[in-house]
């Protein structure tokens, strides 16, 4: 074959497409839910909006962006993750100006150059939500309560909340410099990934995958012993607040975030369902990133939660979203007259809303009959130039065998409250 998708990226083939609208209307609906409204950026923007010079390594920043010089000589980056777009267009469009408390949300494609693995692309999809403008912890938990009812709107089992706090920029420098003492003590003997985090951002050292680096870090000094008390205050009011929501969860020091503009609130949604890659969901509150990025100072809080992976534990636990996009009624034409007859009802059909095949492809009737059976048609009808004297059709109910005789005129209406009355 010539050409074959790009690796890291999937094709979503007609045949599965229904599963991913499923999860999106129960995304949308749960969104409106919550009074959050959607928003749509471009899949582009200027290198330097994701790559602002902060000092600290983060794997996208360091490795991952698909970058590239446009004609205009100009760096621009795809998209790897959405906060700084929505933060970029917040301040472009003076969002804030509208309503103290901005709350949107999205789903989009994201870009970053990975290595390739289950449940780990290179084009793969996002929803997510950002409420903007308020530093107070009922916003995150409300933002957590968000990302949990997706997750229980489709019916999915098996996740656990986990939640801490990276403190702030009061709090941090100095937990940095003791987690750092700490590491050093042990640092010949972290994996060489570790090593490095320790010299670019030593939080990462705590999150690491090697099972080597957790052992020697089982005594590390964390950040939620550490907080001031400003953070430790939002940390107990947002243990709270959580609990008050009925959502239960765990504290988990070790949970951190890449950017130093995260203050206070850190949260993953994980499941034991997907092997390795068993993060669903990741978020948090990022009070410096609205002023770091040109606006003024901004609190917010927000979540970003991947779509594939969704996907891979809902069927994991076979929670099949029905396919019901299906013609209503297929109609067979038993001659050509009964097939011309039958492209233009099906057209007048579909400009009534009721979906409806017809044969194009000048098949025999019994390929027609075999055709609407793989199509899963409602009804069937046969028509040729007999029934079309006598202005009258035979509707087949294809799962019940029943058949109905129905004028030519009323075969929309009969459909239609048919259709209405299923
Ligand atoms: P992050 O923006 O890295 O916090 O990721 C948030 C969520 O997006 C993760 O919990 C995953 O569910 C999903 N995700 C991140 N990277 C990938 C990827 N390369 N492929 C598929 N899903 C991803």
């Amino acid at each position: 074959m010539k050409f074959k998708s790009v690796k890291g990226t999937k094709d979503v083939l007609p045949e599965e497409s229904h599963r991913w609208q499923a999860a999106e209307q129960a995304i949308r609906s749960v969104m409106h839910a919550f009074n959050y409204k959607e928003i749509r950026t471009p899949v582009f923007e200027e290198t330097a909006l994701f790559a602002r010079g902060i000092g600290e390594l983060t794997d996208i920043v360091g490795k991952e962006m698909y970058t590239f010089i446009d004609r205009s000589e100009t760096s621009l980056t795809l998209k790897p993750e959405m906060t700084a777009s929505v933060i970029r267009a917040y301040i472009q469009h003076n969002l804030g100006e509208l309503q103290p408390l901005t709350k949107v949300y999205y789903l989009s494609p994201m870009f970053r150059q990975e290595r390739p693995q289950a449940g780990r692309l290179r084009q793969f999809h996002q929803f997510g939500a950002e409420a903007i403008g308020g530093p107070n912890a009922e916003i995150d938990a409300e933002c957590i309560a968000l990302a949990v009812a997706v997750y229980e709107k489709l019916g999915v089992k098996n996740f656990t909340l986990k939640v801490n706090s990276v403190g702030c920029e009061k709090c941090r420098p100095a937990y940095k410099e003791k987690l750092v003492a700490f590491l050093r003590g042990v640092q010949d003997k972290l994996s060489p990934e570790s090593r490095e985090r320790l010299e670019q951002n030593p939080l990462r050292v705590l999150d690491s995958k090697d099972e080597g680096d957790n052992a020697l870090t089982r005594n590390a000094p964390l950040m939620k012993d550490n907080l001031c008390e400003e953070c430790a205050n939002h940390f107990s009011r947002l243990l709270s607040g959580l609990t008050s929501l009925g959502l239960s969860h765990e504290v988990d020091g070790r949970i951190v975030r890449g950017l130093d503009y995260y203050t206070k609130t850190a949260f993953e949604i994980i499941t034991g369902d997907l092997g390795s890659q068993d993060a669903l969901a990741g978020g948090g509150r990022y009070d410096l990133l609205t002023a770091q990025l040109g606006g003024k100072p901004t609190p917010a809080v927000g979540f970003a939660a991947g779509i594939e992976r969704l996907l891979m534990v809902m069927e994991k636990q076979q929670l099949i979203a029905s396919n019901d996009i299906r013609p209503v009624l297929f109609i067979a034409g038993a001659d050509d007259e009964g097939r011309t007859w039958a492209r233009s009802k099906a057209f007048e059909l579909r400009r009534a809303g009721i979906a409806c095949e017809t044969d194009l492809l000048g098949r025999s009737l019994k390929a027609q009959m075999r055709e609407a059976d793989r199509q899963k048609a409602q009804f069937v009808a046969v028509v040729g130039s007999q029934e079309l004297q006598q202005q009258q059709v035979t509707l087949k109910n294809m799962s019940s065998g029943d058949q109905t005789t129905v004028a030519t005129d009323n075969l929309s209406a009969e459909l239609q409250h048919r259709a209405d009355s299923k």
